[in-house]
């Protein structure tokens, strides 16, 4: 017997059918093994697909300037609905459950409306209620504040729900059931060769996520990480016959310790490399002329840290003879006007001569906890790319992660060249 908790992304929601298939998913989680009883269970559920958009909608369309405390009551209504028909649904299958909403464990979430983040769940209720045999159906994405009115956690938050909850219970493992069956080698659309992975790191799938790889919301990464809970991507779109989630057909998201048995027992195979991840949401910035001297870069990134923009990569050139020098950075695309608008503002402050901007970029990154204790990782990825004729503008390196900057038009080529480097092409 252990003590799961499921979680079911919009897709899987979508409609009666659907929810009908993940009620038998959860029925067989639940239903009583060879050696007795069976397993504790806990859904989290999201809203169906397109929903939470449409609810957004509605909210921009009553009141552009909307109250962020009633816009979580209306969006947060769509993983009411769907907690309530899989609870609905389930009991029709002849198991017990029933929906807690967030108010009612309660899930107590701390700051700002639209974007809460979880300060605490009593678990005491539910761990009760999962002991006592009845399946508990938690909507994703909502909690509740210290005065008592219904909180959001900011879009794709039912991952973090689902994490959250898993911690709260101490649950043996949180199964994150999505459309995808699990986190591949590099985007299986660009190279067909991409390897599922049997099993990723917590530190690889947070720069795996954050570089592009849109698996799980990052955040919920992070809380894995932090409140150690073993979690597994894998897909909802599975019948009876298929491999039953005990038996690991996803892909598990571990501690490093757990990684390192699971190579010494023979199931993972130790890589350099774990990952490639490609992101075309950012875009370089280029101030020419900024004086050289103490305090010049500072005067650049404190206004846009101030207006919360997040920069990545930086490189400030070699200072030329008359006390001056170029910095090269990256933004997020869509912080792109805004970052433009600040630093045209302080023009004077920072003293530059011109702005240049390029949204064509694309940012390769090469990821593996295996890169902490082998050299000429980056020799690799730079040889590879220049025998292809492939420019690098900026690098940028952590402990477990190497990141290119290049043309956007040579994406789908680099991450193809970068996986076969690397030794990770599928061997049929
Ligand atoms: N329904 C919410 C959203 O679409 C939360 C989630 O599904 O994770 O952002
Ligand atoms: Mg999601």
């Amino acid at each position: 017997m252990a003590r799961i908790v499921m979680k079911f992304g919009g897709t899987s929601m979508a409609g009666t059918e659907r929810i009908r298939r993940v009620a038998g998913l959860v029925r067989r989680q639940a239903a009583p093994k060879e050696d007795g009883a069976g397993d504790e269970v806990a859904v989290v559920v999201s809203a169906m697909a397109g929903e939470t958009d449409r609810l957004v909608n509605f909210c921009r369309e009553a009141n552009a300037s909307y109250d962020p405390a009633e816009y979580d009551v209306v969006v947060s209504s769509g993983e009411q609905v769907t907690s309530g028909l899989l609870a609905i649904t389930l009991q029709g299958l002849g198991c017990r459950a029933r929906s807690w909403l967030g108010w009612q464990l309660p899930i107590r979430t701390a700051e700002a409306h639209a974007k809460a983040r979880i300060a605490a769940i009593d678990g005491a209720a539910l761990g009760a209620a999962m002991a006592a045999g009845e399946i508990a159906v938690i909507p994703g994405f909502q909690g509740v504040s210290d005065e008592g009115r219904v909180t959001t956690l900011g879009r794709g938050g039912s991952d973090t729900s689902a994490v959250a909850i898993a911690a709260a219970v101490g649950a043996d493992r949180c199964d994150i059931y999505t459309d995808v069956d699990g986190v591949y080698t590099t985007d299986p659309r660009i190279v067909a060769k991409a390897r599922k992975l049997k099993a990723v790191t917590y530190e690889e799938m947070l720069e795996l996520a954050s570089v592009g790889a849109k698996v799980l919301q990052t955040r919920s990464v992070g809380l894995a990480m932090k409140e150690g809970v073993r979690v597994q991507v894998l897909s909802s779109f599975t019948s009876d016959e298929d491999a039953a989630a005990d038996t690991l057909p996803g892909t598990l998201i571990v501690s490093e310790e757990e990684m390192n048995r699971l190579v010494e027992d023979g199931t993972m195979e130790r890589q350099l490399v774990t990952g490639i991840a490609h992101d075309k949401n950012e875009a370089k910035l280029i101030l020419t002329r900024v004086p050289d001297r103490p305090g010049a870069v500072a005067h650049i990134f404190a206004p846009l840290a101030a207006a919360h923009i997040n920069v990545d990569m930086i490189i400030q050139n070699v200072g030329r003879d008359k006390g001056e020098t170029d910095v090269t950075f990256t933004v997020p695309q869509s912080d792109l006007p805004r970052a433009q608008a600040l630093l045209e503002d302080k023009r004077e402050e920072i003293g530059f001569g011109r702005i240049i901007s390029d949204s064509r970029i694309a940012k390769i990154s090469v990821v593996g906890v295996g890169m902490k204790s082998h050299a000429g990782v980056a020799a690799t990825m730079f040889r590879a790319l220049a025998d292809r004729g492939i420019n690098i503008q900026a690098i940028s390196t952590s402990e477990i992660k190497v990141s290119v900057m290049i043309d956007e038009d040579e994406t789908e080529l680099a991450v193809r060249v970068l996986h076969t480097a690397y030794g990770l092409d599928a061997k049929d």
